[in-house]
């Protein structure tokens, strides 16, 4: 906030609304703070949660809620009212905030419930009350992660921690206030709240903002606007270079010419292909700078700003975090063997809400058990991916679903693909890979093994195959492989 005030009548904001300075931020938050204080002093960090359409708003009640002293829960759009309703219940908000687009869904779930709700453009009639100092160790906000098995987990993490995150990403990647970046992300999630919203406004830059992620809309802004910083997920890269090659070729040179006002490309959240790294190497002229990092832990490791980008590693500890690498029993590996990924520092969050003994669980002596294994070649890491899901157990080797994947895409027929470990009684488990084929394309297990022969051991070969029109994604694009093996073990072994 305190920086905020120091770029006053600079741009924050630019959406479908208009454009906002930073002092219509601090003006607009405060009221929407008053109003959620209701003449008490601070909100003593009650759960506030909202729903509104990604925007200046959305920005004001985030803010409103911390300036409130309250815990933001921000809710995802497109989403089933049972889930909304498990968010609100498992926090137990006590306010509900929404938008036009955010009423239909949220009002019902209020009155059903008898919690107050608030709509944004009632709010902002309310004129500006004093406003609690709001210590840096209280919660701040509850991001739901996804678990394979269980509900969503509620992260909870602190003023401090969110700070800690926003100032390794700054210092890291020379965020200024020169910075312009466009958001497509959903903001139910760290990557588009901290690493685009939250670093955007902490350096004074301007944040444009998009209803949706859209193809042909974000190649018009890198096109028609003074973007300096992208941020994306791998398949966003993928549907980007798809939009491009249906360009005609006087359009597409002027895309590419235009990727080279930004000073950097960065993809995350997800283990980024090779092949999309050099295509859009191709497109853009930028090498996309890959980092690794979790709701829980903020970005942890990244590929350099400066200096050598390495194709499939995610580069080395960011500002003020800890990494280290162990084994099954918390041993430290020896130097170039995988292990699971382990983190400490300030930008860790504090706990899952209301699940202490998931809590101490995910902690092993001070560091948090990422569950994703890791591997460190050449001082950078490479990550090898989940340890429950992706690291398979096959006649006695450990071998990693994402290395496979990374073979497998090189078959010309195979357009995108996903390998998971099936259940078999000889093998400890089998190689499935799930793939979607190329227009055109054909693919048996019979052909797809004798090709690979060629640079993947014997027991790395799949010996499963199932073509599928699409792979089965969640809202932030990842691939849901418990879903994947499901479909494989109701196909039965076919092979
Ligand atoms: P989320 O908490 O939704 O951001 O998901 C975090 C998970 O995404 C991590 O635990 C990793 O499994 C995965 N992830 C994030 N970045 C990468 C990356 N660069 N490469 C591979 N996996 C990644």
């Amino acid at each position: 906030m305190a920086q905020a005030e120091r770029h006053g009548g600079r741009t924050a904001v630019v959406d479908s609304q208009g454009s906002f300075t930073y002092n219509d931020l601090l003006d607009a938050s405060s009221r929407v703070a008053s109003e959620l204080l209701a003449g008490h002093d601070d909100l003593q960090e009650q759960r506030m949660a909202f729903l509104l359409a990604p925007g200046f708003p959305w920005v004001a009640v985030l803010w409103g809620i911390w300036r409130a002293g309250g815990v933001a829960v921000p809710l995802p759009l497109n989403c089933p009212r049972s889930e909304l309703e498990y968010f609100i219940d498992d926090t137990k908000a006590s306010t509900l905030v929404f938008d036009a687009l955010g009423e239909p869904q949220l009002a019902p779930i209020a009155e059903a419930r008898g919690i107050r709700a608030l709509r944004y453009d009632q709010v902002l009639a309310r004129r500006p009350a004093e406003l609690p100092d709001v210590a840096s160790e209280r919660r701040a906000m509850i991001l739901y992660t996804s678990g394979t098995t269980n509900r969503p987990k509620g992260v909870v993490t602190t003023h401090a921690n969110i700070t800690a995150q926003i100032t390794s990403l700054i210092e890291a990647w020379e965020w200024s206030a020169d910075d312009r970046i466009v958001l497509f992300l959903p903001l139910h999630h760290i990557h588009g709240i901290i690493n685009v919203v939250s670093c955007a406004l902490w350096s004074g830059a301007t944040c444009e903002v998009l209803p949706r992620f859209d193809a042909s809309a974000v190649w018009e802004r890198i096109a028609g606007s003074s973007l300096t910083l992208f941020m994306a997920v791998p398949t966003i890269y993928v549907k980007l270079i798809a939009a491009w090659d249906a360009a005609p070729p006087e359009r597409r040179a002027i895309l590419s010419q235009a990727c080279a006002k930004l000073r950097l490309m960065v993809s995350g959240s997800a283990a980024l292909p090779v092949s999309t790294l050099e295509r859009w190497k191709e497109i853009s002229g930028h090498t996309l700078l890959e980092r690794y990092g979790m709701t829980e832990i903020g970005m942890a490791l990244s590929n350099p700003l400066r200096g050598e980008r390495v194709p499939g590693s995610v580069g080395k500890p960011l500002p003020s975090v800890e990494v280290q690498l162990v084994g099954e029993n918390g041993e430290p590996v020896t130097p170039g063997m995988p292990g699971e990924i382990e983190v400490r520092g300030p930008s860790v969050f504090a706990e899952y809400w209301g699940k202490p003994e998931a809590t101490r669980d995910a902690f092993r002596d001070g560091w948090f058990r990422t569950g994703d294994t890791a591997v460190v070649e050449n001082d950078v890491y490479r990550i090898l991916g989940r340890t429950n899901i992706d690291i398979l157990k096959t006649g006695g080797h450990k071998v990693s679903a994402l290395e496979i994947e990374e073979a497998l895409r090189e078959h010309p027929a195979v357009a995108e693909c996903a390998v998971v470990g099936v259940p078999d009684l000889e093998w400890g488990e089998r190689v499935a890979a799930a793939v979607v084929l190329n227009d055109g394309g054909a693919l048996d297990l019979a052909s797809l093994r004798a090709w690979a022969k060629e640079f993947l051991a014997a027991h790395k070969l799949p010996s499963r195959l199932l073509v599928l029109d699409a792979l089965p994604r969640n809202a932030m694009g990842k691939v849901t492989k418990p879903a994947i093996k499901a479909m494989f073990r109701s196909e039965g072994d076919g092979n």
